[in-house]
């Protein structure tokens, strides 16, 4: 997406961030200096994380090929809604500032998906939603809780009813990409105040999950740009498509279509370019970081991570499989900081920032994700270099603009 929305360092030195993030540098510079000299290290602080990916629900009424969640789709695990209820009222008060409502499943079959909703606005947190927009009504329904900070993203990737139907295949009769947004005035009309966001994953040949193909959406770049703007989106967000790697680690791999992508690239290229035309005052059309570094070739300077990875614990994934470090390990073992009932009590905080300190060990992020072409790679050596630096100079405070999403 935009520079703005990745400008993640900016995001933490605004001033409504910053307390937890030095709080956070100070104890790693405290366990730094015990350790050089022997002693015993500072425990770390009872914070809870300023961001989370919180993950409603495993059931999924899509079959999508290109899913990154597929492991975890339509299994037994769920969250005990008084839990997570105290989990984030306790969450809110060390720290917690927004709530990114995503995968895993799809939200909006969460059975107290609206009440939810309003719950965390309540509790003061900034609530983005990410859907596949087959429950329109449950979206209009929360529409109504939401600011002008908050956002509303659907993940449709294609132009036409067609190939919307091809890639996503629901298992909900007479659904269509038109029915889905034909949902998006009647949202603006009850709240013109919450972002709504077209997702676009550019799937192309080459790119593929478990060897399943995948279909190719390069062609309805255009048409689904004209869509989104016709329905009354904000924006489209193009950005190319992510596998898991072997080990479950969410990676792009533009090496496997080397030959063909230098071609698949200027096709995406010329693509985006005519969508962006589209692009005025009441719509925008953003690109991916990942999009610019597939086209620069440049992906593995994102690929070259500090081995402590400062944004697990800034930024975490919460589902009914448990609590991990970043959404490109979701509900994988090794990323795993504890269980969902990490934040239910005082207890269980001091618990899991036990769990947090040992992962800031065990994980070494330089190996995990390797092949990872992390968006957090730049905020990453930004901390690791506050971290190393001489004396305790506290972080110079940025920007305020209440813009609380990691
Ligand atoms: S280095 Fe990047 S991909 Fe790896 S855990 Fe951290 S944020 Fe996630």
């Amino acid at each position: 997406m935009s520079h703005a929305i990745h400008d993640f360092s900016a995001k933490l030195r605004q001033p409504g961030m910053l307390p937890n993030v030095q709080a956070y540098v100070s104890w790693r510079r405290a366990v730094r200096a015990a350790r050089a000299q022997g002693e015993a290290e500072p425990p770390p602080p009872q914070q809870a994380p300023l961001s989370i990916n919180l993950d409603l629900t495993t059931a999924c009424n899509y079959r999508c090929d290109h899913c990154i969640d597929w492991d975890i789709l339509n299994t037994k695990h769920k969250h005990a809604e008084e839990v997570l209820r105290e989990s984030l009222a306790v969450m809110r008060e060390r720290g917690l500032r927004s709530v990114i409502i995503i995968g895993g499943g799809e939200p909006t079959l969460y059975p107290g998906f609206v009440g939810f909703v309003a719950y965390l606005k309540e509790l003061g947190l900034q609530v983005a939603i990410v859907s596949n927009g087959s429950r329109g009504d449950r979206l209009l329904e929360c529409a109504q809780y939401l600011d002008e900070k908050d956002w509303i993203r659907l993940s449709l990737d294609s132009g036409s009813n067609e190939l919307f139907e091809a890639m996503h295949k629901p298992v909900i009769r007479d659904l269509t990409l038109d029915t889905i947004c034909e949902w998006m005035p009647r949202i603006k009309a009850a709240n013109p105040r919450p972002r709504l966001g077209f997702s676009y994953i550019i799937v192309w040949g080459g790119a593929s999950r478990d060897d399943v193909g995948l279909h190719e959406n390069i062609d309805e770049i255009v048409m689904a740009a004209q869509r989104a703007k016709r329905y009354s989106f904000d924006y489209i967000a193009f950005k190319p498509v992510l596998e898991r790697g072997d080990d479950g680690a969410e990676v792009m791999d533009p090496g496997k279509a080397q030959q063909e992508l230098q071609a698949v690239v200027a096709r995406i290229r010329a693509n985006v370019d005519e969508a962006k035309k589209l692009d005025d005052d009441t719509f925008d059309v953003y690109e991916s970081t990942n999009l610019r570094v597939l086209e620069a070739g440049n992906w593995s300077d994102y690929t070259r991570q500090p081995r402590e990875c400062h944004m697990q614990a800034l930024r975490q994934v919460l589902t009914p499989t448990g609590l991990f470090n970043c959404p490109a390990h979701r509900s994988v073992e090794k990323a795993r900081i504890a269980e969902k009932d990490a934040y239910r009590d005082e207890g269980q905080v001091a618990s899991t920032n036990d769990g947090l300190a040992q992962l800031l060990d065990r994980f070494d992020a330089s190996v995990e994700c390797a092949e990872v072409t992390c968006l957090y790679n730049p905020v990453n050596w930004w901390l690791e270099q506050m971290i190393e630096a001489e004396g305790d100079e506290p972080i110079p405070a940025g920007e305020e603009r209440e813009d609380y999403f990691l």
